[in-house]
């Protein structure tokens, strides 16, 4: 690898690799890899395991999905201090800077033990089978190679801020807790040429209760850590003359502690009875609730450090400390691992800019980003 770690970054967004269809930026990674010397290994579902070795000692995994959302016209190019493309901060930016700091490490002979890169597929797959063939079935093949992680950096976005003014980066030891509401309303059924006057309609009232639900956070009743976003479920198509009696709504609540979910519950189920008036009449609800956790690094451990130290080292600027706003696969690694093993995310680029026609990532992030992998590694696996 002889190429700028900008350019590097170019070079793979040019390559299309939305979720499905990883091979092409798959054999583009594995190729760098072999270029830097690391044992490179390419599975069936196209994930990239490499494995920089440098004796006994502990081991520390970076992991990258190489999967994008669908392309959607961004000119991968260089422009301001930004590199732009699908992609870029979602998070190919941080693989570049892994790649980077990789170039670095192989040089050095201070370190002692491991580092395994693991560029997965599939990550940004709603589905849970599919996420499959990502993240979790990279752990299973460390865990049968004697490559079980005694610490994760996930190289996504860690720049939770909106301001690009503010200084300083942010590590985020984890994600913010989730759960999932399904509320069902229920009118009652009548024939549509009786207009309102029969019947209750279920989609008016949930109208009502969607947008109410949608204003909570404006209104300043969700903690500014919190997020909460109210949408219709699938309805069913009804026959033409009738008034809908039931209607469907998710609610997506993204909560920063356990305190400020309650607090979140408590209105939305208030927004939900107070809204099913219906002239002389009142509709019904039914609910479903389902947690998906809070996963987070809360124990005790001597890699928080080296990291925090290597972010000084490298920026020269203390790192602020927070929560991913969005969910990574540090999740599913979590269930495989178990809570003792400290899982970080740390990487280039504003979490807000993920997923936009704007996607990009500051050149300066790429750099700073692999200095700080640097740093950790050569801390944490010191002789
Ligand atoms: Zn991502």
């Amino acid at each position: 690898m002889k190429t700028s770690v900008k350019e590097l970054l170019l070079e793979s967004l040019k390559i299309e690799g939305e979720t499905g269809n990883e091979k092409g930026i798959s054999d583009f990674y594995a190729d760098q890899c072999r270029q830097l010397g690391l044992d490179v290994f390419q599975d069936d579902n196209n994930n990239v395991i490499a494995v920089l070795d440098s004796s006994q000692g502990k081991i520390i995994n970076f992991n990258g999905h190489m999967d994008t959302k669908p392309v959607d016209n961004i000119k991968p190019r260089i422009e301001d201090s930004l590199v732009y493309g699908r992609g870029a901060c979602d998070m190919r930016g941080g693989i570049a800077s892994m790649l980077d700091s990789a170039e670095a490490l192989v040089k050095n002979k201070q370190m002692k033990g491991k580092v395994v890169y693991t560029f997965v597929v599939c990550e940004e797959s709603g589905s849970r089978e599919i996420r499959q063939r990502g993240t979790p079935s990279v752990i299973e093949y460390l865990q049968k190679n004697g490559l079980t992680p005694d610490a994760v950096i996930i190289g996504e976005s860690s720049q939770t801020n909106y301001s690009k003014t503010e200084i300083g980066y942010t590590l985020c030891d984890g994600e913010r807790g989730r759960y999932t509401i399904d509320i069902t309303i229920v009118g009652e059924a009548a024939h549509g040429a009786w207009g309102s006057e029969l019947g209750i309609n279920a989609h008016a009232l949930a109208g009502k209760i969607v947008h109410e639900l949608c204003c909570l956070e404006r209104n300043g009743k969700i903690d500014k850590e919190s997020n909460l976003h109210a949408k219709f479920g699938i309805i069913e198509e009804g026959t033409h003359n009738l008034v809908p009696d039931t209607c469907p709504i998710q609610i997506d609540i993204r909560y920063s502690s356990n305190i400020a979910l309650k607090g979140i519950m408590k209105d939305v189920l208030e927004s939900v009875k107070n809204n099913l008036n219906y002239g002389e009449k009142k509709g019904e609800y039914s609910f479903k609730g389902t947690p998906i956790g809070n996963p987070c690094t809360n124990i005790e451990n001597i890699f928080i450090e080296k990291l925090l130290c290597a972010y000084r080292t490298a920026t020269g600027k203390e790192p602020n400390k927070t929560k991913s706003k969005f969910g990574t696969d540090g999740r599913l690694i979590r269930e495989l691992l178990g809570k003792n093993i400290p899982i970080y995310i740390a990487g280039p680029g504003y979490q807000y800019i993920a997923h936009t026609k704007n996607e990009n990532v500051p050149i300066q992030h790429l750099k700073d980003y692999s200095r700080i992998y640097t740093e950790t590694v050569l801390s944490y696996l010191s002789r």
